[in-house]
């Protein structure tokens, strides 16, 4: 099974794609049908994300289990901090391993129930995703990754202080970052040249949400922690009414999002799929993302 890292050494830029764990059996079905029509389209790796606990939680691990055993994607867990034990997450990693998912997102994560209130850390568990990547590190060879804020981390008191601890995660042997939702290339382009100005060859990868509908740009507008620029509410909100022209003129805002990121060298671009699969298929078409094999 070939790690992130090596699936984004090609000299041409691949798209990658991320779900969320299901809540029941008919969002399970939902989930596994957009995997399935997504895996024809050769993503580089796939990824599930970690909830805040319970069976959120189960439905992560039992379906990138599927994932490394019943199709052809790389698979790529999500785990986080929240509520856990160091004793606990080891168990988590070593079955991840034995599974056969050898590539990890390492989160600290946020409070449960209120995700801007204070961190508490398990009395047994961590305090800071770095420590995660050290501990993923330690338990065997494991391609990490860690998220990475353009706007800096909500909790952060100022860019430059987020982009030390960014890096001390690279440090600590993550391979590369996944960037939080942003709405212009020049935000994460500045990103990327804070964590080189700061000494770090790391390999950053842009996060892209398809904004395919209103809740689409609300999401993207709260998940990024910034403001939305103006031009882009002028573009979309006045369409918020017409569901057919707002999918349209959100799509080609993220075509042209994509298209500059891939001029500026990106390796990758990480789809927020939602758990669909057709938006994504629609603007990796129109980039030409596609493997001839498909
Ligand atoms: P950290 O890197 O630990 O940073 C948390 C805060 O502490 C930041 O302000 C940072 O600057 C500061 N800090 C970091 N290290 C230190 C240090 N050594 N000393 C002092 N301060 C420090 N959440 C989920 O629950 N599940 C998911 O699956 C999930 N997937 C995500 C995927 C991506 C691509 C992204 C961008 C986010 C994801 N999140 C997920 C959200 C994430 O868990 C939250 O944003 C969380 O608040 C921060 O996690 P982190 O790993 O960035 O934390």
């Amino acid at each position: 099974m070939k790690s992130v890292v090596e699936r984004l050494r090609g000299d041409t830029p691949v798209f990658s794609v991320e779900f969320f764990p299901p809540r029941d059996a008919a969002d399970e079905a939902v989930l596994w049908r957009s995997i399935r029509e997504l895996e024809m389209f050769d993503p580089a790796y796939m990824s599930i994300t970690y909830g805040a606990g319970g069976s959120s939680r189960d439905g992560t691990i039992r379906n990138i289990a599927r994932v490394a055993t019943e199709t052809t994607l790389v698979p790529m867990a999500h785990l986080t901090a929240v509520n856990h034990s160091v004793a606990e997450l080891r168990n988590v990693i070593g079955w991840y391993a034995a599974v056969g998912v050898r590539n990890i997102l390492a989160l600290r994560g946020d409070p449960p129930g209120d995700p801007y209130g204070d961190w508490v850390a398990h009395p047994q568990g961590l305090n800071y995703a770095e420590e995660l990547v050290e501990l993923v590190r330690s338990l065997g060879d494991f391609c990490v990754g860690v998220s990475a804020f353009p706007y800096g981390h909500p909790r952060s008191p100022d860019l430059e202080t987020d982009t030390r601890y960014l890096v001390r995660k690279f440090n600590a042997g993550a391979d590369f970052g996944i960037a939080q939702l942003f709405f212009e290339a020049e935000d994460f382009l500045r990103l990327r040249d804070r964590v080189a100005a700061a000494g770090s060859d790391a390999l950053l990868i842009p996060g892209v949400m398809p904004l395919t509908t209103p809740r689409t740009l609300k999401t993207t507008i709260k998940l990024s922690g910034a403001r939305c620029p103006q031009w882009l509410l002028d573009r979309l909100e006045p369409l918020e009414g017409d569901p057919k022209a707002f999918r349209a003129e959100g799509l080609d805002v993220v075509t042209e999002l994509c298209e500059r990121l891939i001029a500026e060298g990106v390796p990758d671009l990480h789809f927020y799929t939602f758990n669909r699969s057709k938006a994504t298929r629609e603007v990796v078409n129109r980039l030409g993302l596609v493997p001839a094999r498909t």
